[in-house]
């Protein structure tokens, strides 16, 4: 059911505002969406990819929100996986996205991730760090005595334990976006500043897309990139999607007292912070804040929620000042937090999401971009097999899910 791109030699035109004849279209501009454009070009550099993306100033999108992370620490060797292509295309970033000899700054750092629980839950840290190990990845599992030798300034008292991902570490949405954007403009791929209000559907076939400027965008594959708004998307070309907006906040902060340099800690209560210049960037995640495309800052919600978890895990936080507090979205995938990476099989042949990815999207980007590439091109996956990621299960209503810490 596939049309395979190898044969496709037509052209593209870069950068133009009329739609043109596409063999892919892109809804949404973010990173999902500019990386399935890169891998599309990258593996049949003959196709003709739109990207339609509605905001070009990106004023919503969740990518400009994101905090950067980038972490190897999961449970499904899926999202290991993906996590080590990822964060070896983002460490190779500047050079894989040169335009023209320059160079794409992403400022990557190095500075690792700390997952830590309470005593009862060592069992499950101790599973996932074993699946961690069984991938290649570099993993250390510490008792609250190596917790302490290793970050000084941290209360161990009520930890049972904690794995320390060295190689882990965060960068800058912003200039992984943009970079993106550059490059795939380079490539040829048209990125058309332009909403998407409708799909023409026959039968199990999704032909053109609608935009609201008026015209149809005909093509043989159709992908659903659109973040948060991928149910609406996914509504439009009748896939139904179970993928909420969820607000979250992210807060930049800084601490009274003297402490060391942290990589990016999280707990099973998902407190999440990192080092970030002289202060600190990052939040606690509240997933049961009710759904919806709420942009409003709770300027209370840092003395609330986040200092006691702070303070708690480091005294030297009880002296801390919230500089800053931004809000955005999760696209929450509510069956099970795991992003839907694939098509309708027999349903919807060429209509393609990827999306879902529940507060994991921008460190996914590349190897998720590279699945699509790689179902349009050669109709399955060929670097790392996410059938469990696919729509089936949404289809069965059988969750896929990461144990622990998310
Ligand atoms: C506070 C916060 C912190 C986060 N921290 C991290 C982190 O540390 N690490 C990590 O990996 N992830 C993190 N995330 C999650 C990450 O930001 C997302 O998973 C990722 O950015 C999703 O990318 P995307 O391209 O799918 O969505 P987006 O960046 O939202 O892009 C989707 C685009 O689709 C466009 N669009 C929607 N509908 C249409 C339409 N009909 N027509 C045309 N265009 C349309 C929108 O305008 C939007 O620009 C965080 C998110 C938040 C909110």
């Amino acid at each position: 059911m596939y049309t395979l791109l190898y044969n496709i030699t037509t052209t593209p035109g870069a950068g133009m505002e009329a739609p043109q004849q596409s063999d892919v279209v892109i809804v949404g501009g973010g990173v999902i969406g500019l990386s399935v454009a890169y891998f599309l070009k990258t593996l049949s550099p003959g196709a003709r990819v739109t990207v339609v993306e509605r905001e070009p100033g990106y004023e919503h999108c969740s990518t400009l929100r994101a905090s950067g992370g980038c972490r190897v620490q999961f449970s499904c060797p899926e999202n290991i996986q993906m996590s080590l292509f990822s964060i070896d295309f983002i460490r190779r970033f500047p050079e894989l996205m040169a335009v023209e000899g320059r160079e794409a700054p992403i400022d990557w750092v190095e500075g690792g991730y700390l997952f830590i629980v309470p005593p009862e839950h060592i069992g499950l840290l101790e599973a996932n760090h074993a699946e961690q190990i069984r991938q290649g990845c570099v993993a250390d599992l510490l008792d609250p005595a190596g917790l302490k030798a290793r970050f000084p300034s941290m209360r161990v008292d009520d930890l049972g334990a904690g794995v320390h991902t060295p190689h882990d570490g965060w960068c800058d949405p912003y200039q992984m976006l943009h970079g993106l954007r550059r490059k795939v403009i380079a490539l040829g791929c048209q990125v058309l500043a332009d909403e998407v209000v409708a799909f023409e559907v026959s039968g199990a076939v999704v032909r053109s897309a609608e935009l609201r400027a008026g015209g149809k965008v005909p093509a043989s594959h159709f992908v659903n990139a659109a973040g948060a708004w991928a149910a609406e998307v996914g509504a439009m070309a009748g896939m139904p999607l179970p993928i909420s907006p969820l607000r979250r906040f992210e807060h930049y902060f800084t601490c009274g007292n003297p402490i060391e340099r942290l990589p990016y800690v999280k707990d099973l209560a998902r407190m999440a912070f990192r080092s970030e210049g002289a202060g600190f960037s990052g939040g606690v995640v509240d997933g049961s804040e009710p759904r919806g495309f709420n942009f409003e800052v709770d300027h209370g919600y840092f003395e609330r929620a986040v200092w006691p978890a702070v303070a708690h895990r480091f005294p030297a936080f009880e002296a801390a000042k919230c500089h800053r507090t931004w809000a955005g979205l999760y696209e929450q995938c509510e069956l099970d937090g795991n992003p839907i990476i694939g098509n309708w099989p027999g349903v919807l042949e060429n209509f393609h999401v990827c999306a879902g990815f529940s507060g994991h999207g921008m460190m996914h980007a590349p190897a998720a971009g590279r699945a699509i590439a790689e179902r349009v091109v050669y109709g399955k996956d060929r670097s790392i097999d996410l059938a469990r990621m696919g729509y089936g299960r949404v289809v069965e209503n059988r969750a896929y899910g990461e144990r622990g810490i998310l």
